[in-house]
C-alpha cells in the first residue's frame, strides 16, 4: 500500500504509475529542475495554516497562530505566511531579516533564541517587533539597556521552563529542568525573571511563553504544562504579573511513517483550550491571548525531497547500499538522530517492495544514510526517489558540507511550479571567500 498519510495531500500515482504531487510528475520536475530537488505542496501548505488558525479560533476567539521559522523560512514563504494571517517566530537576525525582506508585519514577529546577541536584539527593538522572548538574566539586562537607549519601551515575553518531560528525543527536549532553554519555574529563576522584568523601565512584560520540544505524539505534556505554568502566573500576580498572553509553544507532531498517527490539530487545539480554559478559570486569572507556534506541523508534510540513484553497491550477505545525489547535506536528521523516514520509487509508485535495501547518501561519512534497511521495487540507477514529510528541519539545516550546492525548492500546485529558491552554484559558496 502507498503511504498516503506521510505524503501532501495531492499525492496521486498516474496512469504510468509515476508519482504527482500537485498535479506535477516528480520525474518531470527531477527533469526540470535537476535532483537533489525539495518539492512543497502549495494546498498542503496552505491546508496545514488554515487547520491551525481554524482548529484554535473556533475554541478559543483570541488566538495568534505563529509560523516558527527555523522549521524553513525563506521570502516566498514569509508572504504565504502573511496571506494566511500568521505571524512569525524568528530565532536569529537572519530569519528576522527574511522577514523585513519582504516587509512581514513586525508586530506579529516573535523573537526567541537562548543566546541572541546585542546586534540581534537591537536589529529587532529598531525594527519595532512585535514581542522579544526573554530566555536569560544576561538578556533581560541587555534588552532594558537596547531599547532604553533606543528610547523605546520594548515588548516580552519570559520564557518558563516547566519542569515537564514530552518523551521525545533528548536532543528536541527543551521544557525539562536540565536544559539550555528559558527559566525554571523550579528552581524559583522564572519567579525572579518576572519581578527583574516587571521592575525594567524599558521593557513591558506581556506574559509568559514554554515550549516542551518537538515532535510530542502525547496530549497530556501540553495539559500539564499549561496548569503548571499558569499556577506559577496565578502565584506571581501580586508580584505585578499580569499575564495578557500565554503560549504553550510548538512541537505539534506529524507522520513520518505509515504506522504513525499523531494528534489531529483538533485534538491538540482541544486539551490546549480546555487546560487553559478550565486553569484560568479556577484561578480567577483573566483570559490571555494564546499564541501558538507550529513549525514542523505546517511544513513537514507538505514538503518532498527528491532524489536520483546513481552507484549501487550490494556486499553479499551483507547490505546492498543504494546511493542518491543527496544527503546529510540536505537532510541531517537521520545522522543527527536516528530520524525514520518513509521512501518511494517515484517512478514506479504503484509497483510492490521486493528487495531491501539502505539509502546512502552521497557526503564522505559512513553515518550518512537517509534511510536503513527498508524495502523497495527492484531499483537502478536513474530511478527517482521520493522522500516525504521532509518539509520540516531539512533544507533549514542544510550544509554546504564536502561543498555540494544546497539544492532547489519548488512550491506546486494544480500541475504548475514555481521555483522558490534555485539551486546554489560553486560561486554561491565561493562568495564569502577571500583569496
Ligand atoms: C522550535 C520551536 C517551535 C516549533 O517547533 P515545531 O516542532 O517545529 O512545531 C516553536 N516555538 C519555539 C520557541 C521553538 O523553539
Amino acid at each position: 500500500m502507498f503511504p498516503y498519510n506521510v505524503f501532501p495531500d495531492t499525492a496521486a500515482i498516474n496512469d504510468n504509475g509515476a508519482l504527482e504531487i500537485g498535479g506535477c510528475n516528480l520525474m518531470d520536475l527531477a527533469d526540470e529542475y535537476g535532483t537533489s530537488l525539495y518539492v512543497l505542496d502549495e494546498e498542503t501548505l496552505r491546508n496545514r495554516c488554515r487547520a491551525f488558525v481554524r482548529a484554535f479560533q473556533s475554541r478559543y476567539g483570541d488566538t495568534q497562530v505563529v509560523y516558527a521559522s527555523k522549521a524553513y523560512i525563506n521570502p516566498a514563504l514569509a508572504r504565504l505566511f502573511e496571506e494566511e494571517g500568521l505571524g512569525l517566530d524568528v530565532v536569529s537576525g537572519g530569519e528576522l531579516a527574511i522577514a523585513q525582506s519582504v516587509d512581514f508585519p513586525l508586530e506579529r514577529v516573535y523573537f526567541h533564541g537562548n543566546n541572541k546577541s546585542p546586534e540581534e536584539l537591537a536589529q529587532a527593538v529598531e525594527g519595532n517587533i512585535g514581542r522579544i522572548v526573554i530566555d536569560s538574566f544576561h538578556e533581560l539586562e541587555t534588552l532594558d539597556r537596547i531599547a532604553g537607549d533606543a528610547g523605546k519601551v520594548q515588548d516580552v515575553l519570559i520564557r518558563v521552563s516547566p519542569g515537564v518531560d514530552p518523551h521525545t528525543h533528548v536532543h528536541t527536549t527543551t521544557g525539562i529542568l536540565d536544559s539550555k532553554f528559558g527559566f525554571a519555574i523550579q528552581t524559583g529563576h522564572a519567579a525572579e525573571a518576572v519581578r527583574r522584568a516587571v521592575a525594567a523601565r524599558n521593557l513591558n512584560l506581556l506574559g509568559l511563553h514554554f515550549h516542551l520540544g518537538s515532535p510530542i505524539f502525547e496530549l497530556e505534556p501540553y495539559a500539564v504544562a499549561t496548569e503548571v505554568v499558569l499556577r506559577f502566573a496565578a502565584d506571581l500576580r501580586e508580584e505585578g504579573l499580569e499575564m495578557r498572553e500565554f503560549s504553550p509553544g510548538g512541537g505539534f507532531a506529524i507522520a513520518y511513517t505509515r504506522d504513525q498517527e499523531p494528534p489531529a490539530v483538533g485534538d491538540y487545539a482541544n486539551t490546549i483550550v480546555s487546560a487553559l480554559t478550565s486553569n484560568c478559570d479556577s484561578l480567577g486569572l483573566p483570559a490571555p491571548r494564546l499564541i501558538i507556534e507550529p513549525g514542523r506541523s505546517i511544513i513537514g508534510p507538505a514538503g518532498v525531497a527528491v532524489y536520483r540513484i546513481g552507484a549501487i553497491k550490494d556486499i553479499p550477505g551483507v547490505r546492498k547500499y543504494v546511493s542518491v545525489d543527496g544527503g546529510m547535506g540536505d537532510n541531517i536528521r537521520p545522522a543527527l538522530y536516528q530520524a525514520v523516514y518513509e521512501v518511494v520509487v517515484a517512478n514506479k509508485a504503484g509497483q510492490d517492495p521486493s528487495e531491501t535495501v539502505t539509502i546512502a547518501g552521497k557526503y564522505c561519512e559512513s553515518g550518512d544514510l537517509l534511510a536503513s534497511d527498508i524495502t523497495l521495487p527492484v531499483v537502478e540507477p536513474g530511478d527517482v526517489l521520493a522522500i516525504p514529510a521532509a518539509g520540516a528541519y531539512c533544507p533549514s539545516m542544510a550544509s554546504n558540507y564536502n561543498l555540494n550546492p544546497r539544492p532547489p525548492i519548488v512550491l506546486v500546485q494544480d500541475g504548475r511550479s514555481r521555483l522558490i529558491r534555485r539551486r546554489e552554484s560553486y560561486q554561491d559558496m565561493m562568495i564569502a571567500d577571500i583569496v
